[in-house]
């Protein structure tokens, strides 16, 4: 019965003069989402709100489930669509719709009009007033109720009639593409994927890094992480993946410092490595999936260590998350079940025995300094044999 949505937005809509950049954004998004699930859709953005117009044949669900993906999203109204606009046949749509779409009629409910097509010769208010008359004549047990109804119809008339009154809630957030860029530290467990969507909902553009340690980590490990980015990607668009081969460095570290400090000083190469190829690609900041004392490298003591390689900004958008909290949004968006897998990623190798939890950078700093004989030419191989995969949703 549904031809058409409409489609809401709740925090673009108060960008001010920069507002049609946001809009445009979003309506490309839609259109790109929309693209991969067939041709035809016919997309307008119209006063505050974006139009869209199925094509025959299109799949419902599987429409609404791409508009779910979609940030910048609030709302996603399907909508009835009526063709001839004489207002008693406008009428009559009106009670067509109620007439399929609440095979029970025992609600209270309200008409809300809105004359986008300014010629029409019938105000607002007429509109309201006429149609819910039609509707209580035709549907006896239907009641008005202007304050507190169950069920708000919403009849909107522009060359066509619209009525719809369902809001299916979108993802919220900001249209990818409106927030700059930013290079997430990808590993294949249960917190990076979670970060990275949520910056993605902020409207930032994603790029990926994941460092792998063959043949301590898998190929399979090195699968699962490509499978996460591209369960990502369904929300963030596509994701440009950098495989980093991290083993000789770890390695090295290994061999050279002590090792209750290994993982600390990885991670601060890893940090180096990821701003390295985040400036490259012109990305504004790093993102991780680091939580205050999730593990020993989480401390603040820790993250301050870590944190003291970068210059770019490091978004740690899990920073005060309990880990429940965490996998309630990884299950929500679909990561859950890949993250679990029992893929060792390179950190969980070379753990010490017992880590130092609350490094101090001084001395930190000093045990790297026994690196520099080779550390420099293995962090320019690591970053001249870079791959790079093109993940797409
Ligand atoms: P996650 O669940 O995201 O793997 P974690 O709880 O295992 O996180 P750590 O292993 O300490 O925590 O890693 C902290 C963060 O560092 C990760 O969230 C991720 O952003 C980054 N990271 C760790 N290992 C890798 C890796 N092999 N490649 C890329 N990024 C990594
Ligand atoms: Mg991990």
């Amino acid at each position: 019965m549904y031809k058409a949505f409409l489609i809401k937005y709740a925090e673009i809509g108060i960008k001010g003069k920069n507002r049609f950049i946001f809009e445009n954004i979003l309506k490309r998004n839609i259109e790109t989402a929309l693209l991969k699930l067939r041709e035809g859709y016919t997309i307008s953005k119209e006063q505050g709100r974006v139009f869209i117009e199925c094509p025959d044949g299109f799949d419902y669900d599987d429409t609404v489930e791409a508009l779910q993906h979609v940030f910048g999203v609030s709302g996603i109204c399907p909508v009835y669509v009526i063709d001839d606009i004489d207002f008693e046949s406008l009428k009559k749509g009106v009670g067509d719709y109620v007439e399929q779409a609440y095979p029970d009629k025992n609600f209270t409910f309200k008409v809300e009009a809105r004359r986008a097509n300014k010629q029409y010769p019938v105000q607002s208010p007429e509109i309201c007033a006429k149609t819910g008359a039609h509707l209580l004549d035709r549907f006896p047990e239907m009641k008005v109720d202007v304050h507190n109804p169950d069920v708000e119809f919403m009849v909107e008339v522009r060359n066509r009639g619209y009525v719809y009154s369902q809001v299916i809630p979108g993802p919220n957030g900001m249209p990818v593409g409106t927030g700059g860029k930013a290079m997430l530290l990808l590993s294949g467990g249960i917190d990076s994927p979670v970060a990275g969507w949520m910056i993605a909902k902020r409207g930032v553009t994603i790029d990926a890094v994941y460092f792998h340690a063959p043949p301590y980590t898998s190929e399979r490990a090195k699968q699962k992480v490509v499978d996460l980015a591209k369960i990502i990607s369904k929300y963030t668009g596509p994701i440009r993946l950098h495989i980093v081969n991290f083993t000789d460095i770890q390695l090295y570290i290994y061999e050279t410092c002590p090792h209750e400090e290994l993982t600390i000083i990885m991670r601060r190469y890893m940090m180096r490595i990821a701003e390295e190829i985040a400036n490259s690609r012109g990305c504004q900041a790093l993102i991780t999936g680091e939580s205050i004392g999730q593990v020993a490298s989480q401390t603040v003591e820790s993250l301050l260590t870590t944190n003291a390689v970068c210059k770019l900004p490091v978004f740690r958008p899990l920073i005060a998350f309990d880990k429940n909290d965490i996998v309630d949004i990884s299950q929500k968006i679909g990561a859950f079940e890949t993250s679990i897998l029992p893929y060792e990623d390179c950190c969980t190798i070379f753990v010490a025995k017992h880590p130092v939890t609350k490094p101090v950078l001084s001395v930190i700093e000093r045990s790297e300094k026994k690196l520099a004989e080779k550390i420099d030419d293995l962090v320019k191989q690591a970053l001249d044999t870079v791959e790079i995969v093109n993940v797409k949703p």
